[in-house]
């Protein structure tokens, strides 16, 4: 043994080759953390002490070859400031050319997925092979940074410049036979054929028949493109990402500059060139906010881990109702390959749902992701039915009929006496309390929310809700379910609205006071989507539907009526914006008219267009026509969906901030380049927080006042993440 660490071992046979295996103790995946990176540079060390080393494997013991970096770290390293950032880039780019100058071929054995740092070391070494079943890719730029050890020097090289900025600007996961066409590796081959192909390409360059100083030239020289070819890569990426990132993310444009900056520079000037935008990024609130969704996100799908381990799986799923959502659930399960039973109490509904999964399913097989056969199969997953006949098998039910307590009620326990004592019912209930919903079952205890968001096959949330007799095992079951179908479950608690639309319809509360004070809801929109969000607070009431937000409205005005008794916003008719567009009949998408009309575009989705109509009668609620600065306007929405969250958060309805802002980023889509509301209410300072919050309460009411911990937090100088 030349090097036996924590993290990496180096061995070397009778024939003289080395092998420096990844194997990091007590983890399950590899990471290139700091303790790591420095066994690395002892591991080199050790081998150039060695003599007559004819040449060296790069390989893992892990399923996967290197996740990346130690992510954990990042924020602590990029607190100590740009100095610090550097001098880590430096040691590790001076680690890394070690092992590409050392004096004799290297291959990097690539068994699993090689993503980041772990993608970045195997560039450093002169060739690649990659197992059918691997990946590879940079997808530093989702985190607000760049590949900062090499990677926006040594791809461009290896791959072309054009090739390197769609992997790096786009962070994409590249499959084997990708990165074969491209060039990033060498070969591809059967998993088991992997140690001998290394050996192989190794045997090969010793014998000359591979040139490895001809690879180490190309990859430490000038890149070598003419103007046109600039042109070429850089300026029009440069337009398309743009384009496709947004103003928000900065990270990609600036990984395809320093590409370019770098493209005429030796090894050493590019890598600097690298480390400078590197630590600019490193530095920024996108960063340190994306950084932090990475670890929410960890903290989520753990729960969700832990909470699914307690289950046995869902084999058979029933779902009650075949509506929108429904048939959305049944599509769901159907695709992820749990069978379900669609039941509605109407053959056209049946149809409908049926048809709507036909439809998703075939985009699918566009989109060359599914063959025929496949879908054939995975449509057969979904049995409609108009009775309860085989729902005796099932292990779980989805109650999605229509958002009445009475017919919920109904058909909750109509439908707990057609399945068996262990079945597992839930339902998709958007406001109605989950332990009044109980009320109506002989085995509450096998009763929760399972709350989907609309379109169940694009968003990511489903809210898992406990009532105050649900147990344990319903709650394990559900969010296995949750994860078998490819969602991301967060277990809450039970109150109106849950948590999402306890924090939501607050946010639609501070947009029927800027309504009511005279706002102009186009520019509200604007100012809310430059702000971030995937569409304006008028555009989403219209996609939610007027009757469902009037409907939530009064859930939730009965649930807090101290601050939600009106939603605030109640204008010059004693009515809210909301209110007027439902009296009128405006209902927002479903009728084609609401704060905006909507035609079709061509490919037959709804396009929003100005409507005279929407803005006078707006206009006829107002009390003023005051002038709101775009701040203000960010002030008057953003303050009361933040309080709502710390509110859930200090009731207990979500356990952790981590689950709070995970929960708002998959559910409303609230910006996640800003990380959530409480990382919001972070970065702002608790104290400026709850001042501007005292401000706005002084003219707007309870729907703005901090509560009383949040003021003690903001005294004390608390933060929700340390
Ligand atoms: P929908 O009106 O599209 O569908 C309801 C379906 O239930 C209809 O097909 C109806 O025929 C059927 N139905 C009625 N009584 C039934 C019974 N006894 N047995 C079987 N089927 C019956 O409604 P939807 O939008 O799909 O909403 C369903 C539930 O999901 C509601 O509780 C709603 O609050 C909730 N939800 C809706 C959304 C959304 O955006 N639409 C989002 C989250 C949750």
């Amino acid at each position: 043994m030349i090097y036996q660490g924590n993290a990496i071992s180096v061995a070397r046979d009778d024939e003289g080759i080395a092998t420096l295996t990844f194997d990091l103790k007590d983890e399950s995946v590899n990471k290139l953390s700091s303790a790591v990176v420095q066994e690395l540079e002892q591991a080199l060390e050790a081998l150039r002490g060695e003599s007559d080393i004819a040449g060296l494997v790069l390989a893992s013991a892990k399923d996967a070859f290197i996740v990346g970096a130690d992510i954990t770290e990042f924020h602590g390293l990029f607190a100590k400031g740009e100095d610090e950032i550097q001098s880590m880039l430096e040691q590790v780019h001076g680690i890394f050319n070690g092992l590409e100058d050392l004096p004799f071929p290297t291959v990097s054995a690539i068994n699993g997925l090689a993503l980041g740092g772990g993608c970045e070391v195997t560039l450093a070494t002169d060739f690649r092979v990659m197992s059918e079943t691997a990946k590879i890719g940079l997808p530093e730029t989702k985190l607000g940074i760049l590949p900062g050890w090499g990677g926006c020097v040594r791809l461009p090289r290896l791959i072309g410049a054009d090739n390197a900025i769609e992997w790096i600007a786009g962070g994409t996961e590249n499959r084997a036979d990708a990165c074969l066409s491209v060039g990033a590796v060498d070969a591809v081959v059967p998993p088991e054929s992997l140690e001998a192909a290394a050996r192989d390409i190794l045997n090969r360059a010793r014998s000359g028949e591979l040139d490895y100083q001809a690879r180490r030239t190309e990859k430490c020289s000038p890149l070598g493109l003419d103007a046109i070819e600039q042109m070429m890569a850089f300026e029009t990426a440069k337009g398309y990402v743009a384009g496709k990132a947004g103003p928000h993310y900065p990270a990609p444009i600036e990984a395809i500059k320093v590409i370019q900056k770098g493209a005429g520079e030796e090894r050493a000037r590019a890598q600097a060139i690298e480390a400078k935008a590197f630590g600019k990024l490193a530095l920024t609130d996108v960063c340190y906010n994306l950084v932090g969704l990475f670890l929410n996100d960890q903290v989520v799908k753990k729960k969700g881990g832990q909470y699914a381990k307690q289950s046995v799986p869902v084999e058979r799923a029933g779902v009650l109702g075949a509506g929108i959502m429904g048939g959305g659930i049944a599509y769901q399960s159907a695709s992820k390959g749990t069978p379900i039973l669609m039941k509605d109490i109407k053959d056209e509904a049946i149809e409908l749902g049926l048809k709507e999964a036909r439809k998703l399913f075939a985009k699918q097989v566009e989109r060359g992701k599914l063959s025929n056969e496949q879908m054939a199969e995975r449509l057969s997953n979904i049995r409609p039915t108009l009775s309860y006949g085989d729902f005796s098998h099932v292990d779980l039910v989805v109650e999605a009929v229509v958002e009445n307590p009475k017919v919920k009620g109904a058909v909750l326990a109509e439908v707990e006496e057609n399945v068996s004592e262990d079945t597992i019912l839930t339902s998709n209930t958007s406001t109605i309390s989950i332990t009044r919903l109980a009320e109506n079952l002989k085995r509450p205890e096998n009763f929760c929310g399972m709350h989907f968001f609309n379109p169940v096959h694009r968003m990511p949330l489903v809210e898992v809700i406990r009532g105050e007799k649900t147990g344990d095992g319903a709650v394990a079951a559900t969010v296995a379910y949750a994860r078998k179908m490819g969602k991301t479950p967060i277990v809450v608690n039970d109150c109106p609205g849950f948590l999402v639309n306890r924090v939501l319809f607050p946010y639609f509360g501070g947009f029927s006071q800027l309504m009511a004070a005279g706002a102009d809801f186009q520019r509200v929109d604007r100012v809310m989507e430059k702000f971030g969000w995937p569409m304006g607070p008028a555009y989403l009431l219209d996609v939610v539907g007027m009757d469902t937000a009037v409907h939530a409205g009064e859930v939730m005005a009965e649930g807090f009526p101290e601050r939600m008794g009106s939603l605030g916003g109640a204008g010059s008719e004693g009515k809210s914006a909301i209110q007027v567009m439902f009296d009128n009949e405006r209902l927002g998408q479903k009728n084609a008219k609401g704060f905006y009309a909507y035609e079709e575009d061509k490919k037959g989705k709804p396009r929003k267009v100005r409507d005279e109509a929407a803005i006078e009668l707006v206009k006829g609620i107002a009390e003023s026509g005051r002038e709101f600065s775009d701040e203000d306007i960010i002030a008057r929405m953003m303050t009361p969906l933040c309080l709502e969250t710390v509110r859930c958060l200090e009731d207990g309805i979500v356990g952790t901030p981590a689950e709070a802002d995970m929960a708002l980023i998959y559910g409303i889509g609230f910006p996640p380049f800003r990380g959530g509301a409480l990382r919001y209410i972070d970065a702002m300072g608790l104290e400026a927080f709850v001042a501007q919050a005292d401000e706005l309460a002084a003219e707007l009411g309870a729907l703005y006042a901090p509560t009383d911990r949040l003021r003690e937090m903001a005294r004390n100088g608390e933060r929700f993440y340390q």
